[in-house]
């Protein structure tokens, strides 16, 4: 970044996962600001603390509280952000650490998921008059009581992307430890391409489907308020992918990622009578109970009886199948079943609008490779299929292939 301005970061979790990578973190906000910037840098809880915490809570119980769940978790952040500021503070920089409800990010009440209603954006704005770097705290809100609430796993993207917003900066950096977002996890597909640009569709697209590198919220802050997003590394200089509104040219890629999801699972309620009003009695308990449901697939009935599947995120598994249970005696249906080892892979690209064969291609691939898919679903822009979670590497890399998304370059290495 060339000319002064007004700069968001943010670092995840792995790029301030150790006090020595939190010193390079400071090291590289503070030659940003040498050359006169102002800084804003949202971090992330250091790496596994999140999870670390919420095992201490299942020592205690299996259904922890949530209003007490986001008060433990919130301190993750409260962590980074304090030792940063320490850092930056013994180079000889001014810096503040600020926690979610100092920093005027207000939330609505849903505990574990809450979404940013505002920002009130004082605090902030004083510190940066002050000269200081502002460090704030991800992930993490206040309700209109008081109550500090946690945006959802990943949620830190969010918090940074929606300051951005509020602050009107000149651009959002979420700093990860890879080199950008890419045509398929490069964790596992090792011949993965960075994407230079990728529009604010087909990257809500690829964070609903389940690459965790944005958080599908952030994206939706970033089209709305047209902030200009680089994802890119913390432990490299290189550019990485900017987040763009969606261009003419870019409808040349007919695919432009693989992506999968393994937090999912399957549940089948079979012989269901086939009448009126009976998937409403199925799938209100579900949604009353704030579980959000993601495919689902009734077959043609016969004679009067069909099954009905559908997914849930595996933390609401054991919910839905006992809520299921109840409502399958009610309506005379035989019984439900339930898979935990599946997964969903998806191939994504606004190009797709106008071809056919993409469906075709896809399940030739997998059908080649000799994986069975158990549920599909299309978009305008999108098609995934449900296949077994053992499978999921090996779908990916060879639907990364079938579609040609390699990097030549890599390819040769
Ligand atoms: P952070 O802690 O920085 O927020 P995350 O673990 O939440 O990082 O997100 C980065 C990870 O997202 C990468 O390590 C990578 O494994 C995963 N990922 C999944 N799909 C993609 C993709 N298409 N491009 C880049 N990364 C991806
Ligand atoms: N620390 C939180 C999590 O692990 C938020 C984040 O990393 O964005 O989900
Ligand atoms: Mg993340």
């Amino acid at each position: 970044m060339g000319a002064m301005g007004l700069i968001v970061q943010k670092y995840g979790g792995t790029s301030v996962g150790s006090i020595e990578k939190i010193k390079r973190v400071a090291e590289r906000v503070i030659k940003l600001c040498e050359k006169g910037n102002r800084l804003v840098v949202v971090l992330s809880a250091m790496a596994g603390q999140t999870d670390a915490l919420i095992q201490l809570s299942k020592e205690l119980t299996e259904t922890p509280d949530p209003r007490e769940l986001d008060v433990l978790m919130a301190t993750g952040e409260q962590v980074s952000v304090s030792l940063f500021a320490i850092a930056i503070k013994s180079m000889g920089y001014d810096c503040c650490s600020i926690l979610g409800f100092q920093a005027g990010i207000h939330t609505d009440q849903i505990y574990g998921k809450a979404r940013i209603k505002n920002i009130d954006t004082d605090r902030v704005l004083a510190e940066l008059d002050e000269n200081r770097i502002v460090a704030v705290a991800g992930f993490q809100g206040v309700d209109e009581n008081s109550n500090i609430t946690t945006l959802g796993r990943g949620g830190s993207d969010t918090t940074a992307v929606a300051l951005a917003a509020a602050l009107k900066a000149d651009i959002c950096e979420i700093y990860t430890d890879v080199e950008g977002v890419f045509s398929a996890d490069p964790n596992i597909c090792t011949h993965a391409r960075k994407l230079d640009r990728i529009s604010h569709e087909e990257m809500l697209e690829l964070a609903s489907l389940g690459a965790k590198v944005l958080d599908i919220r952030s994206v939706e802050f970033a089209k709305k308020f047209n902030v200009p997003v680089h994802v890119r590394s913390s432990f490299t200089r290189n550019e990485g992918t900017m987040v763009v509104g969606e261009e003419k040219e870019m409808e040349k890629v007919l695919v432009s990622g693989v992506v999968y999801d393994k937090s999912e699972a399957r549940v089948t309620i079979t012989k269901v009578p086939d009448r009126p009003g009976i998937a409403f009695k199925i799938f209100d308990p579900v949604f009353k109970a704030g579980i959000v449901v993601d495919m689902i697939i009734q077959n043609t009935s016969v004679e009067g009886i069909t099954d009905l599947t559908f997914t849930v995120p595996k933390t609401d598994f054991q919910q839905t199948s006992k809520l299921l249970r109840e409502v399958a005696q009610e309506i005379g249906a035989e019984e439900v079943l339930g898979d935990q080892d599946i997964a969903k892979v998806s191939i994504v690209g606004v190009g797709m609008r106008n071809h056919a064969g993409v469906a075709s291609l896809m399940f030739e691939t997998l059908s080649k490779e000799n994986i069975n898919i158990s549920m599909i679903s299309t978009s305008e822009i999108k098609i995934s299929c449900v296949i077994e979670e053992k499978y999921t590497e090996l779908a990916v890399r060879a639907l990364h292939e079938a579609f040609g998304l390699a990097d030549e370059k890599q390819r040769d290495e």
